[in-house]
């Protein structure tokens, strides 16, 4: 079997492998360095849904390909709905985790935990064709006083689910995928593109 291509908006390698395995057989992801796109593309939208918006139409307009894009937010009710956008510099540049969970810790320090209520939201648009779709996925948990594991990437240390006693982090990736904002909102891609996961 042929497996059908589609041009993933990103070069984040931690989002192409979880996005791959959960892509499973059926389809080849390709990253923007796939097709040999390095630009920095804007990101400046003031919502998830914009910037993922911004990022597939980037690429459809300068490589005319079909094309999905995600834009990720950790939105935290103690912080007002923050880093949501803004999670990745959410310390300022350049773009660092560590910085970015030592600011929420020290902003969450007070907080007790029955308020540490949080959510990841993965907002992904699939530009096909001449249709435009969106999904969304979203894991809901609690943020943590301190860091706990190794594995996964961003905040992973700090958020736990409320389907788990363990961090992101603290999982392998086929169990974060299973729960997660992205594995959510790829799993509702796959099913708009009849892919059998
Ligand atoms: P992006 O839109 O997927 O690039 O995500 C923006 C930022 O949100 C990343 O730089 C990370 O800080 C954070 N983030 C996104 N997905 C995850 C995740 O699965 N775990 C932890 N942090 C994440």
């Amino acid at each position: 079997m042929t497996r059908r291509k589609l041009i993933f908006a990103s070069n984040n390698e931690h989002k192409l492998a979880e996005l791959r395995q959960i892509a499973g057989e059926k389809y080849e992801i390709l990253s923007l360095n796939d097709i040999g796109c390095h630009d920095d593309i804007p990101e400046t939208a003031p919502t998830l849904e914009g910037n993922a918006l911004m990022k597939a139409q980037w690429v459809r307009e300068h490589y005319g390909v079909d094309c999905f894009s995600d834009d990720t937010g950790l939105e935290i009710d103690a912080l007002g709905g923050e880093p949501g956008v803004h999670s990745a510099r959410y310390s300022g540049e350049p773009v660092n985790s560590e910085r970015n969970i030592d600011k929420v810790l020290r902003l969450m320090k007070d907080v007790p935990q029955e308020r540490r209520t949080a959510h990841f939201r993965t907002v992904i648009v699939l530009l096909i064709g001449d249709e435009m779709h969106t999904f969304e996925g979203r894991v809901d948990g609690h943020i943590l006083t301190e860091r706990h594991g190794e594995g996964g990437f961003g905040y992973d240390s700090i958020f736990q689910p409320i389907e788990a006693d363990v961090t992101f982090a603290q999982m392998t990736a086929a169990q974060k995928n299973a729960i997660s904002h992205r594995g959510r909102a790829v799993a509702r891609l796959m099913q708009f593109l009849n892919c059998e996961q």
